[in-house]
């Protein structure tokens, strides 16, 4: 598959005939189930979208029941940009029913392979997204990643996945999760094209309120010769599979090869990355999730009356997953438990960044696992809680804010990529561009 940055030089006749091509093929692999359709809109370069994007005139569902039928009334800021910059939203990818799952098993649409085994999971929540450009079906594509959803499927399907620190990219346009942790970001064949749409997709917007008024670039200054500070976590380290384990030791000889300082730190214990996270996000969730009613937009089911209607609709049209999390979220808000669930969680959420602050005092980046594992089989994380877990290495980054990217390391001895990430200061892109550049030369293409 062409890179972003030589799709960039195509001519529109070029372009065209390439894009006839990928239709083609994304036909004859639709069993993989990385798009949900395919549906260019303009003469750019053909970027797949995560089924949470606005696409002006599109069909959005967040991959729920309760959206079908719901067209996007106007183009989110990410896709205005797009457009500005000469690529064109082409087709939407799969993904977990409103961003809440680690594997796109619980899409509406049923669930999306892995490009490298077709009994793994793709992971998730942006699994589509992660499978199209694995499986050479996509130049690039857009994602979410509200606690790993961008970085982690990346990692399952061998390519690179980026988070922007948080107000970075506007959400204007993207189908709310918890609204404190989405960040939209890029996810590519290599590093360099993580930068360059990067680039295109962030900025000050003043239709987001929280969206950062900078307007800094990144990829005509990409530096892989910087030497950097690293750190690495020994101990953090101890909860993953001797593959990530294995990958970790290459990365991190790798990084000393490439000239740059490794020093030692840790991380507190993730028990409460994960308590602080699934606290915030479905309280932010059962929040956001209320304007699903039948009433403004998608799917309604007819009731006996108003309040009838209301049930109907979001008994049927939400899946076991997001009301788990619906009830999870409006538990912890009730008067009864606020102070016991969601203050505390906001205290921890406060002692992780501080945590990160301490640390980036004295290094530029830290080198951690996104994943414990290499892609499960389907089926394997069946209980919730196995699955929250499994967000243990990915989480704390978007409770603190920081921006990150998860990049291939190795394959592991069944033949599945193994990713890492690197995380950067907020607003600290270059650094962790520059960092992530100098790790892909040492180690090569892995795919
Ligand atoms: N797996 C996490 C969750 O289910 C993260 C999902 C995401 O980043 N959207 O909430």
């Amino acid at each position: 598959m062409i890179t972003l940055k030589e799709a960039l030089q195509l001519s529109k006749d070029e372009l065209q005939s390439f894009k006839d091509d990928l239709k083609s093929k994304i036909e004859a692999n639709s069993e993989l189930n990385a798009y949900i359709d395919v549906n260019n809109v303009g003469d750019g370069v053909p970027i797949a979208i995560k089924d949470n994007i606005q696409v002006k005139d599109w069909s959005v569902t967040s991959a729920s029941n309760i959206l079908q039928g719901y067209i996007a009334p106007y183009n989110a800021t990410v896709i205005e940009k797009m457009h500005q910059a000469g690529l064109s939203p082409f087709g939407r990818t799969n993904m977990d029913e409103f961003a809440m799952g680690s594997t796109t098993e619980s899409s509406f649409y049923g669930k999306t392979q892995n490009p490298h085994n077709k009994d793994c999971v793709p992971g998730g929540s942006s699994g589509g997204s992660a499978a199209a450009v694995g499986a050479g079906l996509a130049i690039a594509a857009l994602g979410s990643d509200t606690g790993g959803s961008i970085r982690q499927p990346a990692s399952f399907c061998g390519i690179v996945g980026m988070k922007p620190t948080y107000g970075r990219v506007s959400r204007y346009g993207l189908g709310a999760y918890a609204s404190s942790l989405d960040q939209i970001g890029p996810m590519t064949q290599n590093v360099e094209d993580a930068a360059i749409l990067y680039d295109i997709i962030s900025g000050h917007d003043e239709k987001d309120s929280t969206s950062a008024d900078m307007n800094d670039k990144v990829s005509d200054k990409l530096d892989a010769n910087r030497k950097l500070k690293i750190a690495v976590l020994p101990k953090h380290i101890e909860n993953a599979s001797q593959a990530v384990k294995d990958a970790y030791e290459k990365a991190i000889q790798a990084l000393k090869n490439a000239g740059h300082e490794i020093v030692e730190k840790e991380l507190m214990d993730a028990k409460f990355d994960i308590s602080a996270y699934y606290i915030t996000a479905t309280a932010e969730a059962a929040t956001n999730l209320a304007r699903y009613d039948g009433i403004r937009y998608g799917n309604r089911v007819e009731g006996k009356n108003l309040e009838d209607t209301f049930i109907q609709t979001r008994s049927n049209g939400f899946g076991d997953e997001v009301k788990r999390r619906i009830m999870l979220g409006n538990f912890v808000l009730s008067s009864g438990y606020y102070e016991a669930y969601y203050v505390k969680a906001q205290k921890t959420r406060h002692m992780i960044k501080e945590q990160y602050e301490k640390i980036f005092s004295d290094v530029d980046l830290i080198l951690s696992p996104i994943a414990p594992s290499t892609a499960p089989k389907f089926g394997e994380l069946e209980n919730p809680m196995d699955m929250y877990l499994s967000d243990l290495y990915s989480i704390s980054v978007n409770l603190a804010g920081l921006p990150a990217i998860s990049l291939p390391i190795c394959k592991s001895e069944d033949n599945m990529p193994v990713g890492l990430q690197l995380i950067a200061n907020a607003y600290n892109e270059q650094t962790l561009f520059d960092g992530a550049l100098s790790l892909e030369s040492e180690i090569g293409y892995v795919n």
